[in-house]
């Protein structure tokens, strides 16, 4: 039984991060999420997806893995809800954390008991049955995500990766893939000729101190102008922006960028609860807030928070524009 099953509600008591439980111990330092969220002033649109966040435990009922990197604190589906609901978002999509490695428990049970608001992003190694898919897809799992940000994960063979990345398309699931700027280089290939669709986490960790036209960022652009089945995640300012909070004024142009370029082909998320960050932690509303800098008319919007979120994780359920 989880310990989160009333949601409380962002900013009141109940709503605050706990440690992690279930004899687990919480990394020293570690950031809990924003304890008193400002109500956003820009409202997303109706049936808005919040297309990137996680869950954590509760420890006491889904271990964390024993080959994490970091010990977070608790943040389960009750939580992740009540934000959902507070900041104005109806759907949302859980990805994977690495601290629960490949044991896809917690994000399962964070999806198959939201009544269909729900999708999910899952670690698979290349052990995972069939069967085991299918339980998977029929829980909501819609995609599997690759990570190649080496401080967070060991590194996967390829040849592994595109096993998994085959199978998984038979089931019309998608690519997760997490890179950092520098690494696109020698994984643009790699990227280009995977057998699915390829959703590329946080615009591949741009250096966002440079100018938007910059060489890295435009290798990026290419990747996606030169491969329609790639997206992008226009995501985590927090940790990308040397101009940081509440504004994140330096991220602002590059996420921009590619919601004006590819319309069709982004995504927004808040990433809450914000895993494994050094520096600060964001206000989730502060977050909101910045989605009209980014996606600066109501269309556009509308194709970031609703459209294109639909298209990728809901297919049964919209698309009469295709
Ligand atoms: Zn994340």
């Amino acid at each position: 039984m989880s310990s989160d099953v009333k949601a409380a509600v962002p900013g009141t008591p109940g709503w605050a991060a706990e440690p992690a439980g279930g004899g687990f111990t919480t990394d020293a330092g570690w950031l809990d999420f924003h304890g008193a969220p400002v109500k956003p002033s820009y409202v997303p649109p109706p049936g808005a997806v919040d297309a990137h966040c996680h869950v954590f435990g509760p420890g006491a009922e889904f271990s964390y893995a024993p080959e994490r990197k970091y010990t977070p604190c608790d943040a389960g589906k009750a939580k992740l809800r009540a934000l959902r609901d507070y900041l104005g978002f109806s759907r949302n999509v859980v990805v994977q954390a690495t601290c629960h490695g490949a044991d896809n428990r917690a994000m399962v049970d964070a999806v198959s008991s939201s009544n269909g608001l729900a999708r999910g992003v899952a670690t698979v190694r290349r052990s995972v049955t069939d069967a085991e898919l299918a339980a998977m897809d029929a829980a909501g799992v819609r995609g599997v995500r690759f990570n190649f940000v080496k401080r967070l994960v060991d590194t996967t063979p390829r040849d592994e990766l595109v096993e998994i990345a085959t199978r998984v398309a038979k089931l019309g699931w998608h690519v997760v893939i997490y890179f950092e700027a520098a690494e696109l280089p020698e994984l643009y290939d790699f990227i280009a000729s995977l057998p699915a669709t390829v959703v590329v986490d946080h615009m591949g960790r741009p250096d966002v101190t440079k100018p938007v036209d910059n060489p890295e960022f435009a290798l990026f652009e290419k990747l996606m102008a030169d491969n329609p089945q790639v997206w992008s995640k226009v995501t985590c300012p927090d940790r990308l922006s040397a101009s940081g909070p509440p504004h994140y004024d330096d991220f602002v142009p590059f996420a921009r960028r590619l919601v004006e370029r590819f319309p069709d082909r982004v995504l927004w998320g808040t990433d809450w609860p914000h895993p494994n960050l050094k520096t600060h932690m964001p206000d989730d509303g502060a977050l909101v807030n910045i989605i009209p800098r980014i996606a600066p008319t109501a269309e556009l919007q509308q194709r970031l928070l609703v459209d294109n979120p639909m298209r990728l994780y809901w297919p049964e359920e919209c698309c009469s524009k295709d």
